[in-house]
């Protein structure tokens, strides 16, 4: 049995990073419509079940891999994005932004520090603001 599949998986493209997140999504998708009963989710449900067969049995590798790459582009952006937000949000906790009354350029100062002046980096600025 195993020899089998073997020999039906050989020259086919197989499971990539598209497919594993697929695959998570299928399953994810799979769960919820053990709870939802909605004829749109157990479509969509199906077609990703269809694209996922479809692209780990086929011998088509030059689309596969090209279907990849734009995955892990689109992936990769995402993860940025999301990294650069929860940064932000730290840094809200931490700083204060202000910005500079005369030129406009924002300045990050450390949150908690009282009364304190605050010379502009770009334009010299100085203003005083509480921290
Ligand atoms: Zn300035």
């Amino acid at each position: 049995m195993k020899d089998k599949f073997q020999r039906f998986m050989a020259g086919r493209y197989g499971v990539d990073e598209l497919g594993k997140y697929s695959l998570y999504l299928t399953i994810a998708l799979l769960i919820i419509g053990l709870f939802v009963r909605s004829r749109f989710l157990n479509g969509i449900t199906f077609i990703l079940v269809l694209v996922l067969y479809f692209r780990m049995f086929s011998k088509n590798y030059a689309q596969r891999r090209k279907e990849n790459e734009i995955f892990l582009k689109y992936k990769n952006q995402a993860v940025r994005f999301f990294n650069k937000e929860k940064q932000m949000t730290q840094d809200r906790v931490k700083f204060h932004i202000y910005t500079c009354p005369s030129c406009g350029q924002k300045i990050r100062i450390p949150r908690g520090k009282g009364k304190i002046a605050i010379t502009c980096p770009k334009c010299k600025t100085e203003f005083i603001k509480k921290s």
